[in-house]
């Protein structure tokens, strides 16, 4: 059984289909990441996941259980970690922790979790006194508390300084090390590829592609690109087909080709022959991001 399982799943309000036949699976113990344009449909379908919206229509299966008929049992099994939780800003970061920690049978000890989102030196500190990014740390430690066996993540890093960003990353890398699921949204195209084992890409209420960052960043319309400056003295003239059209952009000369190997064996070997050192030397495939912008941009969306 995979921790989320979504079988044609619908929701409507009024003239708009918000979610228009979504079906994908969450495995267990895996990072999933939901991508998708404003309006998309994501934040619908995660909050009916997270039984605080009813379907329309479809099948909907968490941990086991239909969340419109979980109750109890199943939000004591999951982490919500909303992008900004109101909470009362006098309580210390202890005192908050803890009353939440309450609501739950199985849980973690208060100070391993502050512990465990790097908040020790903040135990004391009122809420109003954080920093947005110490905020976003205690969203965490709120949705760790109760020891879920899967955890939502709301645009979890939506906000934060470079350094932060990196921190909570390692939080998610840690929450994947302790065999929980994860599925967070987000509109970081490299937090995704970074942290995902698998995303699932939504535009106007459909799916359109899930896979592993890699799979999908291999459904690339684009082609690879191979950049590379010649040494000085070297007669352009004499380099072989590369495979592709050639560029010059500056001192650099850039290749597309769909088969980069064969490229890189053919200049290679032509550098190599005449006893020369290429001085830059680079592929870049085509990232996630550019596969995305591929399928939210309206010539590429397929349905
Ligand atoms: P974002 O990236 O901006 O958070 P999203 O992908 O989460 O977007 P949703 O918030 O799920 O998108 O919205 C999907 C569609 O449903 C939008 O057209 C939105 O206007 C509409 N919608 C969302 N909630 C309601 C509601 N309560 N009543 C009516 N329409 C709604």
């Amino acid at each position: 059984m995979d921790a989320i399982e979504v079988d044609d799943l619908h929701k409507v309000y009024g003239a708009v289909h918000a979610v228009d036949g979504v079906s994908f699976r969450v495995r267990t113990g895996e990072v999933f990441a939901l991508l998708g344009p404003n309006g998309a449909g994501k934040t619908t379908a995660v909050e009916i996941l997270e039984g605080h919206r009813r379907r329309t229509a479809g099948r909907v299966s968490v941990l086991g259980c239909d969340p419109e008929r979980g109750g109890r049992d199943l939000r004591e099994r999951i982490g919500i970690v909303l992008q900004s939780a109101g909470f009362d800003e006098d309580f210390s970061v202890r005192e908050l922790v803890r009353l939440y920690r309450g609501f739950y049978p199985r849980r973690l000890a208060v100070d391993d979790v502050i512990e465990l989102v790097g908040l020790g030196d903040k135990r004391d500190a009122r809420v109003k006194t954080l920093s947005g990014g110490q905020r976003r740390r205690l969203d965490l430690a709120l949705g760790l508390v109760g020891d879920p066996e899967l955890l939502f993540l709301d645009e979890p890093t939506t906000g934060f300084d470079p350094s932060a960003r990196r921190r909570a990353w390692d939080m998610v890398e840690m929450l994947r090390g302790l065999g929980k699921t994860v599925l967070l949204t987000t509109h970081y195209m490299d937090e995704a590829q970074h942290l995902a084992d698998r995303v699932g890409v939504m535009v106007a209420g459909r799916m359109v592609a899930v896979g592993s960052p890699a799979e999908i960043g291999g459904m690339a319309r684009q082609a690879s690109v191979v950049t590379f400056r010649l040494p000085a003295g070297a007669d352009p003239a004499s380099l072989p087909d590369l495979g592709g059209p050639m560029v010059t952009e500056g001192l650099e000369r850039q290749v597309r080709t769909a088969e980069p190997t064969l490229t890189l064996h053919r200049l290679t070997g032509w550098a190599v022959e005449r006893g020369l050192e290429l001085p830059v030397l680079t592929v870049t495939h085509p990232s996630l991001e550019d596969v995305y912008l591929d399928l939210v941009t309206p010539t590429g969306v397929s349905s």
